[in-house]
């Protein structure tokens, strides 16, 4: 088959890595890629968030099946388009992806569907909403309704910072993204993700993660994108897991399909867990980026089976094979990140780290000048190890960050203390 992956980070670098492993993938282009993947596939520079575009491109290279990487074009409505010209994709349809790009759709949902989350009020008048937060107190949490990458949100510990963040949000930060707002309750407990595939109808769970957002070690400092991964979470046990299906996925998708707009595609769940009840945080309707990293090398070449069924609608007939294993990512960045820091920086040591079903670099924002590889992003090198435990795939990662050669980036050294 002829594949078509897109996107241009660590996460589509690990989801061509995975596909190019199984023997049905016969080519594999990557729109746009990067200088790591292009190691290992064609890569592509079309405009992704172009619809139309992105169509011709599949028609015109006999594409048989095309994997969205980011949210973006999937509002944008690509898979829309690609299946409209009888083309089989990997993600959901633009009104499907609103379970992450409007929080207020996600609730009403999450309302419809009884499925747990946090008690929530939802404002489009700035001294409504003040009135909401001066009779709720704090801590509370002040969301603004669209995407605003991951910015949009204010865990407000006292009721003077929740005000000054409705000040901000409807003061028009936030653009569109904040002249509506969604006040939740705080909700207490630990952090997890859970990743589950959806056809539309069935659903098969591949995996959960966490992740470290912070930039400091010990989860202090400004947030990130994610400065590393580890899968699986220890805290969504067998039995927390099977609760999110029944309480929180299946409603959801039974909604989803009720309301004639079926997911399909993965369903990130991303989750608070305490005393072995999840609530639903956020749903993102892709992969994460460095989750996916995680998933992808304890899954190998079988996400491409996976993934395939769910956008044929097969996903009933389908398992996984798990292996009883730990995965960790290990971000390296450009200094200063996530702040001002400089691109170009060359980066050695690359060729000697290894490269099998056990240890990968994948590459987030690399670059490569007269044959060398360069810093061309903040979140730079995805260093990816499995092992028989997090341990060992700890050591691993580790290892091979210590051979990598670049002074002009840095990485936490302290990825999985928690689990650890
Ligand atoms: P992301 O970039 O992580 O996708 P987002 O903008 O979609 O972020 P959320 O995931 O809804 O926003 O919230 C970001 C973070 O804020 C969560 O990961 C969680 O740590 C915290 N948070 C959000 N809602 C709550 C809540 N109701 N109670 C406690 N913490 C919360």
């Amino acid at each position: 088959m002829n594949i078509l992956i897109l996107g241009g980070g660590g996460r589509e670098h690990s989801l061509a890595w995975a596909v190019m492993q199984n023997p049905k993938c016969d080519k594999l282009i990557v729109a746009p890629g990067n200088a790591g993947i292009a190691q290992i596939a064609e890569c592509a520079s079309i405009d992704i968030m172009n619809p139309g575009l992105v169509a011709t491109f599949a028609e015109e290279n006999a594409i048989d099946f095309v994997i969205v990487g980011p949210e973006a074009p999937l509002e944008a409505g690509v898979a829309d388009r690609l299946r409209a010209a009888g083309i089989p994709v990997f993600g959901p349809s633009a009104a499907a992806a609103r379970l992450e790009s409007s929080k207020s759709f996600t609730k009403a949902v999450c309302d419809a569907a009884g499925a747990p989350t946090a008690g929530y009020a939802h404002f489009t008048d700035h001294a409504a909403a003040r009135d909401y937060v001066e009779d709720q107190g704090a801590p509370i949490v002040i969301k603004a309704d669209g995407l605003a990458a991951g910015k949009g949100v204010v865990v407000a510990e006292t009721v003077d910072q929740a005000l000054a963040a409705l000040d901000d949000m409807f003061g028009g930060a936030f653009g569109e993204a904040g002249a509506e707002v969604v006040i939740e309750e705080f909700m207490e407990g630990e952090e997890a993700s859970f990743f589950v595939l959806c056809d539309g109808e069935d659903a098969l769970p591949i995996g959960t993660a966490q992740d470290h957002k912070r930039v400091g070690e010990g989860d202090t400092g400004p947030n990130t994108g994610g400065m590393g991964a580890y899968s699986p979470a220890p805290v969504l046990t067998d039995a927390v897991a099977q609760k999110t299906m029944d309480e929180i996925v299946y409603p959801t998708l039974k909604e989803m399909a009720r309301r004639g707009t079926p997911y399909q595609g993965v369903l990130y769940v991303g989750l608070m867990i305490r005393d072995g009840q999840p609530r639903l945080v956020e749903y993102n309707v892709r992969f994460g980026d460095p989750e996916c990293q995680v998933l992808m090398m304890r899954l190998g070449a079988q996400a491409f089976d996976l993934m395939h069924a769910a956008a044929e609608g097969r996903l009933s007939e389908c398992a996984v094979n798990w292996a009883d294993d730990h995965a960790m990512t290990v971000v390296m960045a450009a200094k200063g990140y996530p702040g001002a820091y400089d691109k170009g920086s060359v980066i050695g040591g690359l060729e000697d780290c290894p490269a099998d079903s056990f240890r990968m670099v994948f590459h987030a924002g690399t670059a490569r000048e007269r044959g060398q590889f360069i810093a061309n992003g903040g979140r730079v090198l995805n260093v990816t190890a499995r092992g028989a435990s997090l341990r060992e795939a700890r050591e691993r990662a580790y290892a091979m960050v210590d051979r990598i050669d670049w002074a002009q980036g840095f990485c936490r050294r302290d990825i999985g203390w928690r689990a650890l």
